[in-house]
């Protein structure tokens, strides 16, 4: 089969001839139909996050249909649609497992990073993390619900009832969040780089009542905020803006430092949370929002083997919303 490969973080992916994988114990066959490509994609391609398996398949946003079911799998009948998100096993005996937050299982492995995920035309996946996805959505549609949609959807969880929400960095993720939000009648106010017209028309075309710069001021005082940009300078912009008790969440697996700041805009029980990973529970909940409102993924279609200029575009911030990988062999 063709798959793109990570040989050495920092360099370019390479489109190779690699064997088909096998579905051993409690593991399923998938046709890969597309694969969103996400943030942590490109940090890991960049060497930005640790000890990745290597070589690597990348990828961590499957969409794709049930050809094998291998030894004590059956979950899934062979054709069915499935998806496949960032958790891809967990160990269910360490405190976290026993606990209710497998996200942080001391044992987990990754999907497109310690195990091979779907930079691919095949990959296999345990079938306990895979997911039915609802017919209403076309497969390059649904690949940015599995990380974007699905983390994005945990970060959302934190913020409690908070009404005005800001969301900083109006990519993939922002662009499911609002519909959501909106839905549950929050207010979002979107944050960009400075100066990027462009985000800020489609964050408002989107329904956010205020769009600006992250170095700006919205009109009103936060309940909270949700980063989504990897910049750690964002976590002290995004204090400032949020009340007393406000909460920031930091959504993403990787942030640039963030800058000393004074105590006094922590103060008065304002709170910095982060994110990690999903748990099955998360997944499913968000299929089932998901299939319940209908949510519309911008999307940019790229062919498999052009997979290092999808991460490019994604560097440089020239597209809104999602890039996808389409495999159509
Ligand atoms: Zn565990
Ligand atoms: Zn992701």
């Amino acid at each position: 089969m063709k798959a793109m490969v990570l040989h050495q973080p920092g360099k370019p992916l390479r489109y190779e001839e690699v064997e088909r994988p096998e579905p051993g114990k409690d593991l399923v066959l998938i046709k890969v139909h597309a694969c969103g490509v996400c943030r942590t994609d490109q940090h890991i391609v960049d060497g930005e996050l640790s000890d990745p398996k290597l070589p690597l398949i990348p990828g961590h946003e499957i969409i794709g249909e049930i050809v094998e079911n291998g030894e004590g799998s059956g979950r899934f009948s062979i054709g069915q649609r499935v998806g496949v998100p960032w958790l891809g096993h967990t160990c269910g005996h360490c405190y976290y497992c026993k606990n209710g937050h497998e996200n942080l299982c001391e044992n987990a492995k990754f999907t497109g990073y310690t195990i091979n995920g779907g930079y691919a035309e095949y990959t296999v996946a345990e079938e306990r993390y895979c997911f039915p996805i609802p017919e209403q959505y076309e497969d390059t549609h649904a690949a940015p619900l599995m990380c974007a949609g699905l983390i994005g959807f945990r970060s959302y969880s934190m913020v409690g009832d908070a009404k005005r929400i800001g969301f900083y960095g109006f990519g993939a993720s922002a662009h499911i969040l609002i519909q959501i939000a909106r839905n549950d009648g929050r207010e979002v106010y979107a944050f960009t780089r400075s100066g990027d017209k462009t985000g800020q028309d489609f964050a408002r075309n989107l329904g956010a009542v205020w769009a600006g710069g992250s170095n700006e001021k919205p009109p009103e005082e936060l309940d909270a905020a949700i980063l989504f940009a990897p910049v750690g300078a964002l976590v002290p912009a995004a204090l400032k803006t949020v009340r007393k008790a406000g909460i920031v969440v930091c959504a993403g697996i990787h942030m640039s430092d963030i800058p000393s700041f004074p105590y006094k805009i922590l103060w008065e029980e304002r709170q910095i949370k982060s994110v990690a990973n999903l748990t099955r529970a998360d997944g499913e909940g968000f299929v089932k929002a998901a299939s319940k409102t209908k949510i519309d993924t911008e999307v940019h279609p790229y062919k498999l083997e052009d997979a290092n200029r999808a991460l490019q575009d994604l560097r440089e911030g020239n597209f809104n919303g999602a890039a996808v990988l389409t495999m159509n062999s």
